[in-house]
């Protein structure tokens, strides 16, 4: 697991093994097992926040198809263009940035959710308002951004329509979690994973977002067969989703998708879910 300046909170559980060659049952009870074998060895990732929602969507849209770093790097060109005029620093806490000894962000250890947190603020009325073509430039380093540029605007447009302010809370406030996630993901450029990662990492909400790895081990482990529509594994996960795992299972699911059921390798040999997994050594 890659290192990270303030890890996840996790405690430590101990749940009962699953018996040998057992990949019977409905899926939400395998679904309701695998998530405690996960907790039992990996421990419970604890809710951080809250933190600010937008600033937590902005990074999001920015971070789709790319690295957290190019991510970064777009995020910290829009907060040095656009500072609010109350605050001309930069940073809030620069210590949620990690470093290289070089003084470089170290690519491994960075957590968006926390940058997102290191920053002030910025003027989000002028980023809303600003010509298309400059913002397109700014955020250049994250890529796509003849989309994401329209995107973050349309979110600050819908926002202000919304509440009269640039608060994503109160745009989202009296809606469940998944009422929330979609309105948002109706907004062209967000998406269902945007939606569920803003809502879990800002505001702790009960969801699962399906990334690239927890799309890849809930196919394998025979939770849902989408091939490669994350969007429909999402929708079919969720309402599997034990009450109060969401957050969890998908952390340990990142970790265990970086450690064990890689994409290329998956190391079958020594999975604590081998037993209740139709595909092991299969791959
Ligand atoms: S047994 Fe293999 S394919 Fe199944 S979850 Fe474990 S590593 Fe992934």
């Amino acid at each position: 697991m890659p290192a990270r300046t303030k890890p996840l909170k996790r405690v430590r559980v101990v749940t009962k093994k699953p018996t040998r060659g057992d990949v019977s049952g409905d899926n939400a009870s395998r679904l309701k097992a695998i998530v405690g074998l996960l907790e039992d060895r990996l421990g419970v990732p604890m809710f951080d926040g809250p933190r600010d929602g937008l600033r937590v969507l902005v990074l999001t849209i920015l971070s789709q198809n790319t690295t957290d770093l190019s991510a970064l790097k777009a995020y910290i060109r829009l907060c040095e263009t656009f500072p609010r005029k109350e605050n001309a620093k930069l940073f809030r806490n620069e210590k949620l940035i990690p470093r290289l000894p070089d003084g470089s962000v170290d690519p491994v250890a960075i957590r968006l959710s926390q940058a997102a947190d290191a920053f002030f603020e910025p003027d989000w009325a002028r980023i809303h308002t600003c010509d298309e073509k400059k913002l397109q430039d700014i955020i250049r380093p994250a890529g796509l951004p003849n989309s994401k540029g329209p995107a973050i605007q349309r979110v600050l447009g819908w926002v202000k329509e919304q509440v009269g302010e640039y608060s994503l809370e109160k745009a989202l406030a009296g809606k469940t979690p998944t009422q929330a996630a979609e309105a948002m993901s109706s907004l062209k450029g967000v998406g269902a994973k945007t939606a569920a990662v803003t809502l879990i990492e800002a505001m702790g909400a009960d969801l699962c977002p399906v990334d690239t790895h927890v799309h890849r081990i809930v196919n394998r482990l025979g939770l849902v067969s989408t091939g490669d529509n994350r969007e429909k594994s999402y929708r079919l996960l969720q309402p599997m989703l034990p009450e109060g795992k969401g957050y969890s299972l998908h952390h340990n699911l990142l970790t265990f998708g970086r450690t064990v059921c890689t994409a290329k390798k998956p190391k079958c040999g020594e999975c604590f879910l081998a037993n209740i997994c139709p595909s092991a050594g299969k791959i």
